[in-house]
C-alpha cells in the first residue's frame, strides 16, 4: 500500500510488519461529532480495512482528550462538571462512529486516566534537561531538540504564526523561545487539578498524546494519524517529547487527513456552521455519509455542500439495488481494481466512481458474479450494500 507520508513529503510504499500499531488523535469530547471528524476517522478506517484485507493485524488506539484548554471553558459555560460533559459527548461520538460502521479501536485511553504516565514522561524530560519552569508552569525547551519542525517542514516564522493561531502562546514573556510549549501548568480556581512534583495542576495538550501512545503501543508506532491541522504544533511537539526521551522514531509514518469546510466557509464552532453527523444521520442513511465522503480524496481539504447528502443517498440506493443481496465475491477484475485504487494513496474517489459505474452500467442485467464483487468492494470500504 502506498500513502502520502507527511514526514517524507511524498507518496511512499509502506513497509509494515504483520502487526501494525496505529495511533490516531481522537476528539476533545466537548461538542458533537461533525463531518470533519467523520472524514478524518473514516480515512483511517479505510486504511485499516485495506491493511486487514492484505493480511495485516491492525491495533488502533484513538484517545479522548478529556482535559484541555477547550473542554474546561465549555463545561464552565454549561455549568456542568467537565467529566460529565466528556461522558455525554463520548457517548454521542461512539454512537456516531458505530453508525458509520468504523472498526472499533483496540484501546481508547482517556487523558484524565493517563495523568501518571504523563508525569513520568515530564520527569524524564526534566532529568534529561529538556524543561524549565516559570511561575509554576513547566515548559518544553525546543532549543534542546534540533529536529523540531522536521515533520511539518515549516520555517520558524510559519511555526510562530501557527502556534499563535492554534493554542500556543508564542508571545508569552515567560517562554525562552516563542515555540516552547506547556508540559504542565497550574489550574485555575474552578479547573481540575492533580498533585505532582511540578505543582498541583494539569497537563499541556501535547504531552497527553505522547503518554497515551507510548503506554498503549510502545516507543515507536507504525502509523500516526490525525487531521491536517495537527501536523503543527501538536504532532511536532509529540515528536519532540517522545523522541527526546526514547531516542527512537516516535512513528514510522505520519498520515494526515484534509480539513472540511462548509459551503464556502471554514467549518468552525465559533461560526456555528458545524455539520453534525447525528443530524445528518436523521436525513440520510449513515452508509450514504460514508459514500459521500468517499467522493473526496483524504488529503484534499474540501467544502461540504448540503446537496451532497441526498445525492449520496440516491447513489447508495443504486448500489444496493445492483448488489441485489448477492454473496460477496473476493476475486475478479472489479474487486482487484478497487484494491489497486486503495493501494494508490487511498484513492476512494476512484473506488466510488468505478462502483457507481458498475452499478449503473449494468442495471438489472448485472451478472451474479459482478454483483458479488460489488458487494465485496462495498464491504472492503465499510459499506454493507445488502438491502
Ligand atoms: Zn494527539
Amino acid at each position: 500500500m502506498r500513502l502520502y507520508d507527511t514526514a517524507s513529503k511524498d507518496v511512499i510504499d509502506l513497509n509494515l510488519n504483520q502487526r501494525v500499531r496505529m495511533y490516531v488523535c481522537g476528539i476533545t469530547p466537548y461538542d458533537s461529532t461533525h463531518l470533519g471528524h467523520a472524514a478524518t476517522y473514516l480515512t483511517y478506517d479505510l486504511i485499516i480495512r485495506r491493511l486487514e484485507d492484505i493480511g495485516h493485524e491492525v491495533e488502533l488506539v484513538r484517545n479522548y482528550t478529556d482535559v484541555d484548554d477547550s473542554i474546561l471553558p465549555k463545561a464552565r459555560e454549561l455549568g456542568i462538571d467537565f467529566l460529565e460533559l466528556a461522558e455525554m459527548e463520548m457517548k454521542r461520538f461512539k454512537d456516531d462512529m458505530r453508525a458509520l460502521n468504523t472498526v472499533a479501536p483496540a484501546h481508547e485511553p482517556r487523558a484524565t486516566e493517563s495523568i501518571e504516565a504523563m508525569l513520568r514522561l515530564i520527569k524524564k524530560l526534566q532529568s534529561a534537561g529538556h524543561t524549565y519552569e516559570v511561575e509554576g508552569t513547566t515548559y518544553f525547551d525546543v532549543s534542546t531538540f534540533p529536529g523540531y519542525g522536521k515533520l511539518s517542514g515549516y520555517s520558524s516564522k510559519e511555526m510562530v504564526a501557527l502556534a499563535r493561531e492554534r493554542g500556543g502562546n508564542p508571545d508569552s514573556k515567560n517562554q525562552r523561545n516563542p515555540l516552547d510549549f506547556v508540559l504542565w501548568q497550574p489550574s485555575s480556581e474552578d479547573e481540575p487539578k492533580w498533585e505532582s512534583a511540578f505543582g498541583a495542576g494539569r497537563p499541556g495538550w501535547h504531552i497527553e498524546c505522547s503518554a497515551m501512545s507510548m503506554e498503549a503501543l510502545g516507543e515507536t508506532i507504525d502509523i500516526h494519524g490525525g487531521g491536517g491541522d495537527l501536523v503543527f504544533p501538536h504532532h511536532e511537539c509529540e515528536i519532540a517529547q517522545s523522541e527526546s526521551i526514547t531516542g527512537q522514531l516516535c512513528s514510522k509514518y505520519w498520515i494526515h487527513a484534509g480539513l472540511v469546510a462548509y459551503q464556502g466557509t471554514k467549518m468552525s464552532k465559533s461560526l456555528g456552521n458545524l455539520v453534525f453527523v447525528s443530524e445528518l444521520r436523521k436525513e440520510i442513511d449513515p452508509r450514504a455519509i460514508r459514500l459521500a465522503l468517499m467522493a473526496h480524496h483524504y488529503r484534499q481539504d474540501f467544502e461540504w455542500f448540503d446537496e451532497e447528502g441526498p445525492t449520496a443517498q440516491f447513489d447508495l440506493e443504486l448500489l444496493v439495488s445492483a448488489c441485489d443481496d448477492a454473496e460477496p465475491v473476493w476475486s475478479g477484475n472489479l474487486i482487484n481494481q478497487v484494491r489497486r485504487f486503495l493501494d494508490d494513496d487511498l484513492d476512494a474517489p476512484a473506488v466510488r466512481a468505478i462502483m457507481l459505474r458498475e452499478a449503473s452500467g449494468k442495471g438489472d442485467e448485472l451478472g451474479v458474479v459482478r454483483a458479488g464483487e460489488l458487494r465485496a468492494a462495498g464491504l472492503l470500504c465499510g459499506l454493507d450494500l445488502a438491502g
